[in-house]
Formats: C-alpha cells, structure tokens, sequence
C-alpha cells in the first residue's frame, strides 16, 4: 500500500478529507504535525512529534521515522509546514518542490525579489523592520501603499495606507501585533520585517494549480466577486467558474505558471492570488501548498464515472499518478467565508437551518465556538464558518452564499478589555 506523509498544522476538517480520500485509494497516511495533543496517535507510528520551528530536529525525525516505514510521497496542509515537507522531500529523494523555493514562496519579500528578477510585473516596495524611521520612510513613497508583515499569511497585518499619516498609524499597528507573544512563538526568523510596496488596483482571483515536474496544469480560477480595496483584506466570496474572459483567464494561468517557475516551484499542489488590471497580471503570492480548510470543499472533480474531492486528485498526484486528464465538475460553485463582524464573545449564531434551505445552498458551516473571543482582520484572521452553493451558473452560486449570508444573526458582545496597571 502506498504511503503518503502529509505535514500539517490542522488537526479538522481537511485532515479528515485527506483521511476519507485515501481510503478511497488504498492510500496509508502518515503524519507530521505540530498538534500531537489533539491527534490520539498523529503519526501512527509512535514516532515523535514535530515543531514547525525546529526544523533540523524534525527532518531529521521524519526522515528516520521513514527508514522504517517507506514513504512514497509528501503533501504541505497549511502555510507552516510547507518548508519542512520540502525538506523531507529532498533528503527522502521524493519529487516535491525544492525546499529554497519552498521557504521563497512563504517569504514575501524572497517572493517580490524572485518575481522582479524574473521581470514578472511586481509592485514596486521597500523593506523595513519594526523599528524603523517611520517618519523617513514614509516620506516620498508612491500612495497609496500596502504594508505587510513579512511571514504572516491569510491578510493577517495588511494594510492600506493613503498617505504618510495613515501609514504611520499603521506601522504602528502592525508592530504591535508582530509583537504579540503568539507571534513571536512561531519563530519564523522574520517576524521582525515589514514589506511596504505600491497599492496594484484592480480585480481579484485566486489560482489552485498543480505542478507535475515543472509543468503547470490549472485546476481552478476562482473571482473574488468582493472588492478588496482596502484598508484591510478580508477574503469572502471565491466562485468557480471565473466570468473573466478566456483571454484574461489565459494570461492568469501563463503568469502563475511563470511566477510558480520564478520561485522556482516544480512539483506538487500550489495556491496562487493576482490581481489583474490593464498593466496586466500581478501575481500577489503563490503558496506551497491547497487551498486551505473547510474552503477545498467548493471543489470537486470528474475522474472517469465519479465525482472526487480535491484531497484525492492531491493524494494520487503524491504517488505519482497522471492526473493530467481530471477536470472541475461543470457545475459552478462558490463559498463565502463568513467574516467576523466585530471584535466581541462570540453567543451565537441564528439562523443557519433557514439560511441551509436556500435554494442552491449546500452547506453552512459555522466554525466559530460560542463564547470565542473573535478578532478581525488585520490582527486576526479566522473566520465564522463557511457557506457553500453549487448551481448551473456562477451567479447564482453567487447569488445563494450571498443569500444564506443575509438570514444568518451573529450575537457578539463586546469583549471587556482588561489592561494591566
Ligand atoms: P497573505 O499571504 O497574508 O494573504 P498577501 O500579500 O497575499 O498576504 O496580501 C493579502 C491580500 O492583501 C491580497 O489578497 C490582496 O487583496 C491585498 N494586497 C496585498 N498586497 C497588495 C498590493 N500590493 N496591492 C493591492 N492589494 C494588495
């Protein structure tokens, strides 16, 4: 039986995916996470557990763990483990993307470097850190700008400033949360550095693609229908198919092969965000890894006479299967992630039975615990639960998350602060 080692940060839904996948397939898992404590036996094998920042230590316990049970491929679940299943990769001699190219992808000024050498078009930036001249800095720049930390992912820390004023408040936001002790546990090495670079305006998509030894194959184009236009970037709606036309969506496909072939990215599931104006296709990021969560679900492909979930084409992907011939589903499909609507104790959410029986709706998931403290973006990022519609257009799969959306109440209270001294 083939054995798969997927390293990982979740512990929910998208492991239990990977779980229900692989057994279709006669697939073993074994895994790597950091979350031992809420796995009963997270490898499987009794072999230890792995820290994300510990990355020596932990190749080098996976690599051992392998010398007795062979494994025959690797899949990164989340934005964490990417480096370290690339690491394990290599020193396994398995075909993965190539852990320098790994670590530039989860880097986003190694990226921005990656991309302007590559002559891809790149927002102009300047790097910083958090004790920099703010004042200095932010004479002379060309706004608006976009801040950012360097190593955070889902728009955790991204701002939109309009003028020297509004940057200078929002450094200073940044630099308190890059300051949380939360943050500082992840260890990246670069939490201390902040990426300030030129607003690109335009339309939003994001990009699921596999890379097969170099070749790019497109999996899924998804609009982001939402403006995202700042201050803060909250994600909401993805929908699939893109209503871009095919020449558009031609040239987004070529510039996330291109960026994807810049950061030096060749082998395994990839997950990309551009946004394209009449200058052209700017490709925002491409991560190392799917789509993440519960929102892998608004995906689903034809392979021969069934319809398989995007954990499975991965999984065959991993053990070296031609996957090349698969395609999305003709339906179209949309999920909403449900943003938080304030900072407060979550109560309760009402609602969510009639928001169910709307009319192409096929799931809403609420995610968020009662009496969880929710924070929203650009301190923090998760979000309430996901909505998910399938139907014969793209609109009216719009359409029915933005309905569900509508008849959902959320009951927060505000969060009472307490402040040493
Ligand atoms: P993360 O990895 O945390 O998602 P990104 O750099 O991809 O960070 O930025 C998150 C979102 O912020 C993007 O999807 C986009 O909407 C917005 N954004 C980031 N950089 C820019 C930019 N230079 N111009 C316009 N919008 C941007």
């Amino acid at each position: 039986m083939p054995r798969i080692l997927l390293c990982s940060t979740t512990t929910g839904y998208q492991l239990r995916s990977f779980g229900d996948a692989a057994r279709e397939l006669g697939i073993e898992l074994m895994f790597a996470t950091d979350r031992c404590h809420a796995l009963d036996d997270p490898w499987r094998d009794n072999a230890g557990a792995v820290r994300f920042h510990e990355t020596d230590a932990s190749v080098a316990a996976v690599v051992d763990a392998a010398a007795t049970r062979p494994v025959d491929g690797v899949i990164a679940v989340g934005d964490r483990p990417v480096v370290m299943a690339a690491r394990v990769a290599s020193a396994l001699g398995l075909p993965w993307h190539p852990p320098a190219a790994a670590h530039a992808s989860a880097h986003k000024r190694l990226a921005r470097e990656r991309f302007a050498a590559a002559g891809l078009p790149s927002p102009a930036s300047v790097q910083a850190t958090v004790d920099a001249d703010i004042d200095r800095l932010s004479r002379g720049l060309p706004y608006p700008v976009v801040i950012k930390p360097v190593t955070l992912s889902g728009s955790r820390g991204v701002m939109r400033a309009d003028n020297a004023g509004a940057l200078a408040a929002a450094f200073q936001r940044l630099s308190a949360l890059l300051a949380r002790p939360a943050i500082r546990a992840q260890r990246t090495g670069a939490e201390d550095e902040i990426l300030i670079e030129e607003f690109i305006p335009g339309r939003e998509y994001a990009i699921e693609g596999l890379l097969t030894r170099g070749r790019f194959d497109c999996l899924a184009i998804f609009d982001k229908p939402d403006p995202l236009d700042g201050p803060f970037f909250e994600e909401t709606i993805y929908v699939t198919p893109s209503r871009a036309p095919r020449d558009t969506q031609q040239a987004i496909e070529n510039a996330v092969a291109d960026a994807s072939a810049a950061l030096g990215l060749s082998h395994g599931p990839i997950h990309a965000e551009c946004r394209v104006n009449s200058r052209g296709v700017y490709v925002l990021e491409v991560a190392a890894r799917p789509i993440g969560g519960l929102c892998s679900r608004v995906l689903r492909f034809r392979s021969g006479d069934a319809t398989v979930s995007l954990e499975h084409v991965l999984l065959r992907h991993a053990v070296g299967d031609d996957v090349s011939g698969v395609r999305r589903e003709s339906a179209a499909a949309a999920v909403m992630m449900i943003p938080i609507p304030r900072r407060g104790m979550l109560r309760s959410v009402q609602g969510d039975d009639t928001a169910r029986q709307v009319p192409h709706v096929e799931d809403v998931r609420i995610t968020a615990k009662p009496d969880q403290l929710l924070e929203p973006l650009p301190e923090a990022g998760s979000y309430l639960g996901f909505i998910f519609a399938r139907a014969g257009e793209p609109e009216a799969a719009e359409q029915a998350v933005r309905d569900a959306h509508g008849l959902l109440v959320f009951n927060v209270d505000a969060a009472i602060e307490v402040r040493p001294g």
